[in-house]
């Protein structure tokens, strides 16, 4: 099996991907029905990891969307944004902030708390994550409701930094979550369902 990704594939690397590219990542997202709970259909996106020509060709088109928006930092929200997000700071020269869960950092935090369909869910970041103004781009590995990846956008913000776009390999636009997230960022994902 060839571990190089098609070249023709990797000319085509400015978003929106080409239908033919939407598909071939599509061919490799699962769903799974009634997860983690009844009437959840979840995407896993884990045969997209573990196939390294598509998993090559979704990373490069992240990070060439990245590298347009010129950014200081990018900061990936746990649990899947810390598989996407250093591989592309990595590929971008730029550093990498972790926006995780309470409890997790060592450091002093900036926390987040955020209003879930049922109760509320809470973030964190290092306070001396970024400075004012740094140029910051989220990623995740998926857009639904929006509410996490906006109280991302909001947890930064808090500290002072230019959130320029907020990054996802799958947005399910049925879910809107779109409109949740501000206007000025440029909000992109690799494919929509
Ligand atoms: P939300 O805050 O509703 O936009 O949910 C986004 C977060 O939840 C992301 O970190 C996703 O990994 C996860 N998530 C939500 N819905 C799904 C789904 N249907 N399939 C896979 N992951 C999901």
């Amino acid at each position: 099996m060839s571990t190089q990704v098609d070249k023709s594939k990797l000319e085509k690397l400015s978003l929106p991907l080409s239908v033919e590219n939407q598909d071939w990542i599509k061919s490799k997202i699962r769903d799974i029905p009634d997860f983690p709970k009844p009437g959840i259909i979840f995407k896993d996106l884990t045969p997209l990891l573990k196939d390294v020509d598509a998993f090559t060709f979704a990373i490069q088109a992240l990070t060439e969307k990245c590298r347009s928006l010129n950014p200081k930092y990018i900061a990936g929200i746990e649990a899947r944004g810390f598989i996407l997000g250093p591989i592309i700071a990595y590929n971008l020269g730029v550093g990498f902030i972790p926006i995780r869960k309470p409890g997790k950092l060592p450091y002093e935090v900036q926390k987040l708390e955020y209003a879930l369909e049922y109760g509320t869910d809470c973030i964190e970041v290092h306070a001396d994550a970024v400075e004012k103004n740094d140029r910051v781009v989220l990623i995740d590995d998926l857009l639904a409701t929006g509410g996490t990846a906006g109280a991302a956008d909001n947890l930064m913000k808090v500290l002072g930094a230019n959130v320029v776009g907020i990054g996802f390999i799958v947005e399910l636009a049925f879910l809107e979550g779109r409109s949740k997230l501000p206007k000025e960022s440029d909000v992109f994902a690799l494919i929509t369902y």
